[in-house]
């Protein structure tokens, strides 16, 4: 990880500035795992549109091949292989998704183990998807909650494999896997020649080169209404990732369930409403939005000093904002 100086001006104020207009962006809008992808370039810097959509065509087949090798959700990914597995044997894995579970690896020891991709055992315990809502009986989940501890994930550097130690562990790469996408979606485009884009999905997003040479202007959601932001960022070669309580969840007896689980109660984590975390890589800006969710405000921004090149807004509980050193108010 390089080590850029982030100064970010957070304009509160004027919100109002319009959307870029059709005529000044490329976009191409699709699904991939699950998510809404939007793909933007800058229409100031490239005239060109076969070229264009020729370079989002291979951004999209990009995300395509990586949903493929690591949706824990479809039969046949090598990291379905690795879960069929547990308990058993050590499975020799691609480079590639080897280095996003190593790279996940590290934010666990990170973060004190807030981040876990093995939270996965539980995903058959909860379920947030619209009709098939499920809260677990507490004793579900303090049956199933033993089997997640990435401790339990052993990597083989030499050989590729993963093996995960107990019987019925599960590992899932939701919380880190689209950043990496993001990542490779916008290599793809800078290859094919596109130097000033967006690469977004959902919560995450790989900001490249500038609009017509001035930054992109980036706006924050603001977790409890989808029409006020939280502000704006001029960003340029930098990714940003929010993760919020507000994308997959639902309301039982006026508690609300979301999908971002502390791995230490097999629980919603509950210190926050919502994180934006600034890094020099997306999949980076992915995981660490996560983990410092799962970590609560103090631990949260705590985390956030202490890494060099990171940068966050938390939106705790309470609704209060907090933003670490390199975001300045203007
Ligand atoms: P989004 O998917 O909305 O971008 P996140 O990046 O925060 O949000 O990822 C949340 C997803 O990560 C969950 O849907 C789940 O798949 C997985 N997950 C949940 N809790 C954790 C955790 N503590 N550590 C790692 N992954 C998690
Ligand atoms: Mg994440």
């Amino acid at each position: 990880m390089y080590k850029p100086v982030v100064l970010i001006l957070l304009i509160l104020t004027s919100l109002t500035t319009p959307p870029l207009s059709a005529a000044e962006v490329f976009k191409r809008n699709s699904v991939v795992m699950g998510t809404d992808i939007e793909l933007t370039a800058s229409a100031a810097d490239e005239t060109d549109e076969a070229r264009v959509n020729a370079a989002f065509d291979a951004a999209i087949r990009e995300m395509e091949r990586i949903e493929a090798e690591m949706s824990e959700w479809r039969d046949g990914t090598p990291i379905s292989l690795v879960n069929q597995k547990s308990g058993k044997e050590a499975v020799p894995v691609p480079d590639e998704l080897f280095q996003v579970i190593a790279a996940a690896q590290k934010v666990s020891g990170l973060s004190n183990g807030a981040f876990d991709i093995s939270w996965a055992a539980m995903r058959g315990v909860w379920n947030f998807a619209k009709g098939q809502e499920r809260l677990p009986a507490p004793e579900e989940i303090q049956k199933m909650l033993p089997l997640v501890n990435y401790k339990n994930i052993e990597l083989d550097e030499v050989k590729k494999t993963v093996f995960l130690r107990k019987p019925e562990m599960a590992i899932g790469l939701g919380a880190i896997a689209k950043g990496y996408a993001v990542d490779k979606a916008m290599q793809a485009l800078v290859n094919s020649g596109i130097k000033n884009a967006i690469v977004k999905a959902g919560g995450d997003m790989r900001v490249q080169g500038t609009n017509d040479g001035k930054p992109w202007d980036i706006g924050i959601r603001h977790p409890r209404s989808r029409e006020r932001l939280l502000g704006k960022l001029p960003l340029s070669n930098i990714s940003i990732s929010t993760s919020g309580d507000y994308e997959r969840f639902f309301i039982k007896d006026g508690i609300l369930y979301h999908h971002i689980m502390d791995p230490k109660t097999g629980y919603p984590a509950r210190g926050c409403q919502s994180v934006t975390i600034l890094a020099p890589d997306t999949m980076t800006s992915d995981a660490l939005s996560t983990a410092v969710f799962v970590l609560g405000p103090e631990d949260g921004m705590k985390l956030i000093k202490g890494l060099p090149g990171i940068e966050g807004v938390i939106v705790d509980s309470q609704g209060k904002v907090h933003y670490s050193a390199g975001i300045s108010l203007n």
